[in-house]
C-alpha cells in the first residue's frame, strides 16, 4: 500500500479553500480512515488545517506523544476515561452527555485550572450529544462557565444526511443548530467554534460551514456523495494505492471450479491468477465475484470467493503476463483504477468502510 502524502495536504488545501473564512479540523480517526494517523495528521497541517480531531483519547494521545502540538478534539469515551489526562496534555474534550460534565469538572477542580471543553448537541442524527437533556445542559455549562470551572471553546454537531445534500433533515439539523447556538448564548455561554460540516457538507452546503468544517473522507481525496461526482470532481485525489504481485500463473482447463465453495467455474480453458492478498488483508469477502482489479491495464473481477490471504483471478486464455506482475487492487478513479467507491459497489459498503479496513499487515510505504 502507499499513501501520498502530498495528496492529503493538496485535498486539504482545497478544503481550506472552499471553507474560508471558516477554518479545517481535519479528522484522523480510525488511524486517519486506514492512511496512517502521524504521517497523515502532518500532511493535513501541511495543508492548512488548523485543528485535528480523532473518536477516542487514544488517539489524541498517540498524537501528542508523536510531538503533534495542533488544537486536538476528541469526542468518544465512556465513563473510566482518563479525561485528566487528556485534558494534560491540551486535548479539547467533547462533552455530549450530562455524566462526563461531571467528569470534567472534577478533573479541572482537581487541576485547579478551568478545562476547555467542547459540548455536542443532538440536532437530528439521533447519536451522540445532548438530545432532550440540552436546556439542562445549557443551565449546567452556563454555572461551571461562571466558576470558572470550564471554558467552553465549541459547540457542535453532526449531520444524518449530509451525503444527500437536499434531504429535509439537513436544513432541519442546521435551523437547530442555529438555535442551540442562541440558547447558549442567552445563558452567557458563547463558544467561539460552531461546527456541524463533514466532508459532504463542506464541499455542498456553505451555509452549514460555520467556524470551522469537519471533513475526513475528503482529506483523503475520496468523494463524499458518489452521486454527485467523483474525487476530481471535487478537486480532489486519492492518497491511497494498494497493489499487489501475481504469486502464481496457471493453465486451467474448462469446468475447473476456483476458490472455495467453487462459486466460480471456468467456462473455457484460460489461465488463473492468485494474487496474495484476501480478506485479512482488507479485500472484503462480499466482493467474492464482483471485486475489481487491473492487470496489465485490463480490468477484472475477482473470480470466487475472497479467502482469508489470496483471492483467484480469471487472467483469460491469452494472459501472456507471468507471476510477479503487478496487480492494481485500490488507486486512482481518475486513472482507470478500481476506486474505493467501486469497491463499496461490489461489497455492498460504502467507500469509508473500503479504505478504514485496509489491513496495517500491509506494508505502507509513504510518497
Ligand atoms: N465529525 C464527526 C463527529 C465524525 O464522526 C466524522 C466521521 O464520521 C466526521 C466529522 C467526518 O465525516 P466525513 O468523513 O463524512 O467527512
Amino acid at each position: 500500500m502507499s499513501i501520498d502524502l502530498d495528496a492529503i495536504r493538496d485535498n486539504v488545501a482545497e478544503l481550506v479553500r472552499r471553507a474560508a473564512p471558516a477554518q479545517v479540523l481535519a479528522v484522523v480517526k480510525a488511524d486517519a480512515y486506514g492512511h496512517g494517523l502521524v504521517d497523515s495528521a502532518r500532511a493535513a497541517l501541511a495543508g492548512g488545517a488548523s485543528w485535528l480531531g480523532v473518536a477516542q483519547l487514544a488517539e489524541a494521545l498517540r498524537l501528542r506523544e508523536a510531538g503533534v502540538t495542533a488544537p486536538l478534539l476528541t469526542w468518544l469515551f465512556a465513563p473510566g476515561a482518563d479525561i485528566g489526562g487528556a485534558i494534560d496534555a491540551d486535548i479539547e474534550v467533547t462533552v455530549g452527555s450530562m455524566w462526563s460534565v461531571d467528569a470534567v469538572l472534577a478533573a479541572a477542580r482537581e487541576r485547579g485550572a478551568p478545562a476547555r471543553i467542547q459540548v455536542k448537541v443532538d440536532t437530528g442524527l439521533g447519536r451522540g450529544g445532548i438530545l432532550t437533556d440540552w436546556p439542562q445542559m445549557v443551565a449546567r455549562l452556563a454555572a461551571a462557565h461562571a466558576e470558572g470551572a470550564v471554558e467552553v471553546t465549541g459547540v457542535w454537531s453532526h449531520f444524518a444526511w449530509a451525503d444527500a445534500p437536499q434531504h429535509p433533515t439537513v436544513r432541519a439539523q442546521q435551523v437547530r443548530f442555529e438555535e442551540a447556538c442562541e440558547e447558549l448564548a442567552r445563558a452567557g455561554v458563547r463558544p467561539p467554534l460552531r461546527h456541524l460540516a463533514n466532508s459532504a457538507a463542506t464541499l455542498t452546503n456553505p451555509s452549514a460551514h460555520f467556524d470551522l468544517v469537519r471533513p475526513g473522507l475528503a482529506v483523503y481525496g475520496l468523494s463524499p456523495v458518489p452521486d454527485l461526482g467523483d474525487s476530481a470532481h471535487f478537486g480532489l485525489r486519492e492518497a491511497m494505492r494498494v497493489t499487489a504481485r501475481l504469486s502464481l500463473v496457471k493453465r486451467a482447463a474448462a469446468g475447473q471450479g476456483v476458490s472455495y465453495g467453487h462459486e466460480y467455474v471456468t467456462d473455457r480453458d484460460t489461465v488463473l491468477g492468485l494474487v496474495p492478498m484476501g480478506y485479512a488483508d482488507g479485500i472484503p469477502r462480499a466482493a467474492g465475484g464482483a471485486g475489481p482489479v487491473l492487470v496489465g491495464g485490463r480490468r477484472l473481477t475477482i473470480a470466487g470467493r475472497v479467502c482469508m490471504d489470496q483471492v483467484v483471478l480469471d487472467l483469460g486464455p491469452d494472459f501472456a503476463g507471468a507471476a510477479g506482475d503487478e496487480v492494481v487492487v485500490l488507486g486512482r478513479a481518475a486513472d482507470g483504477e478500481p476506486s474505493a467507491q467501486d469497491w463499496a459497489q461490489a461489497a455492498g459498503t460504502i467507500n469509508y468502510e473500503i479504505v478504514t479496513r485496509m489491513s496495517p499487515r500491509l506494508p505502507r510505504v509513504l510518497l
